[in-house]
């Protein structure tokens, strides 16, 4: 196997357990081939005018077998190729939000600029025989840039949010060079197979492409293979979390504070694509339309801070404090509160206790790439009375997991009704549902996505 090198906007240390499933694949990669991991540091540096025309401080480092390399932003670089371009233009629009992008404010140069910055960086890093896995709408132009260089390597693009339809994707000026950029690569992978159908849509009827097979397609005068590679977690890992101290001490507190109750939990970043706002208008209407549940289901909402110098994130975050107060105003009682909101993040060691003492997941998406929460919540259950998940179909998960209970997020009293039921499940149709979805997240778990990516880039 070549040496593997990854590049992504943020560079993990693959050996702590707060990185997270990813960190831990990549790393498991990285670590079987000696391999290298490019990012930004995450540091924001001032910008003098000697640092203008020199190229920035490479920070190398050693985690085992595995060499991280990191690169300092100026702040302009930040707010231009971070908050503007890939989170103000890109995030938005990749999942369907035309209307919280702002494409008049120039990031675009920012955006080109950072990515040749990188390409220059991690070029006299390579080697000959190296494979490089490029991540995320951060990094679209990346292999592009490597190309002018005359970086020959195989390079591979695995896009973790959705792809949007053509007609939402031709709404960004640029949105021909973003696809014709990803030609740059051998291979693109995308979650789902919604995303690839959009993907071939496009290339059709944007760039008459070539009729393809086999997830080939050709267009600019080049051939790219596209296929789909839904992410996974590392299911035994949440697994052994599950079993951990923090986790059962967790488990034990909500099953003291909630003993006559029925939890629900929702987790995830504060962001616009998680449809937060419709989840607790879902609630709402629970309570309207099902007052037995009046003085006893609580709603555990944790939503992290995210991006919080981005507008639109300000906004949601006052929309939600007054849902809540409004909601809990109306129907709280002096020992019982329908919604717990907690803007903040929840220790990862803590998390699968949470989801555990839960009787129903709400994950609830307007739109997501996959969702690793609904997963999450799969792996933590006791087999023996598992809980529920009430999934968004528009989660890039729905595509595999069909035995949970799908929603129309943005139908309050359907999604109501679903969660009603899921409260009331009898514990046979919990238990089937449960062992098939878990049954599925073993078998597409982070690995196999891995392996499975890294596979067909060698092909
Ligand atoms: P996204 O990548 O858009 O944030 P995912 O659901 O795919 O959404 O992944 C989110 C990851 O971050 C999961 O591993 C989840 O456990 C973690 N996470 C999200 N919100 C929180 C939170 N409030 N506290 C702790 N961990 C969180």
């Amino acid at each position: 196997m070549p040496r593997l090198v990854v590049v992504s906007n943020r560079v993990a240390d693959p050996r702590k357990t707060a990185a997270g499933g990813l960190a831990v694949a990549l790393g498991e990669a990285l670590n079987a081939t000696g391999g290298l991991w490019f990012g930004w540091s995450g540091n924001i540096v001032e910008k003098t005018d000697a640092a203008a025309q020199a190229q920035p401080q490479l920070h190398v480092q050693r985690a085992g077998d595995v060499t991280l390399a990191t690169v300092d932003l100026t702040q302009e670089d930040h707010d231009a190729y971070y908050l503007g371009y890939s989170n103000g233009v890109l995030w938005p629009v990749f999942h369907y939000r035309l209307d919280l992008a702002d494409f008049d404010a120039g990031y675009i140069g920012g955006y080109r600029r950072v990515n040749r910055m990188f390409a220059q960086q991690v070029l006299p890093l390579l080697r000959p025989d190296d494979l490089i896995w490029v991540h995320d709408y951060h990094l679209i132009p990346l292999a592009e840039e490597l190309r002018s260089l005359g970086c020959r390597q195989r390079i591979g693009f695995f896009l973790h949010i959705p792809l949007p339809p053509p007609l939402i994707m031709a709404a960004i000026p640029a949105h021909e060079w973003l696809i014709r950029a990803l030609f740059a690569y051998d291979l693109v992978g995308l979650q789902s197979q919604t995303d690839l159908n959009h993907f071939a849509r496009y290339v059709y009827t944007e760039a008459q492409a070539e009729q393809a097979a086999d997830g080939r397609f050709s267009a600019f005068g080049r051939e790219l293979r596209v296929q789909a590679f839904p992410i996974g977690i590392d299911v035994d890992e949440f697994a052994s979390l599950t079993q951990g101290r923090e986790a059962q001490e967790t488990l034990a507190t909500m099953r003291d504070q909630y003993a006559k109750r029925r939890l629900l939990v929702g987790v995830d970043r504060l962001d616009y694509s998680k449809g937060l706002p419709q989840r607790l208008r879902a609630m709402r209407s629970l309570l309207q339309r099902y007052p037995g549940n009046c003085n006893s289901a609580t709603l555990i909402q944790i939503a992290s801070p995210s991006r919080e110098t981005v507008g639109a994130y300000n906004d949601l975050r006052r929309q939600l404090e007054g849902l809540c107060g409004s909601i809990n105003g109306n129907y709280g009682e002096l020992d019982w509160m329908p919604i717990r909101y907690i803007h903040r993040t929840v220790a990862r060691k803590r998390l699968p206790g949470l989801y555990r003492a839960s009787r129903v997941a709400l994950v609830t998406p307007l739109r997501d790439g996959m969702n690793l929460v609904a997963k999450e919540f799969i792996a933590a259950q006791d087999e023996a009375d598992p809980g529920v998940l009430v999934l968004s179909r528009f989660a890039g998960a729905a595509e595999q997991l069909r035995d949970a209970l799908l929603v129309n997020p943005y139908d309050s009293d359907g999604t109501a009704d679903a969660i009603q039921h899921a409260l009331h499940m009898p514990l046979e149709e919990r238990q089937t549902r449960h062992q098939r979805l878990l049954a599925n997240i073993r078998e597409y778990d982070v690995h196999w996505w891995q392996r499975r990516f890294l596979e067909s880039l060698q092909q």
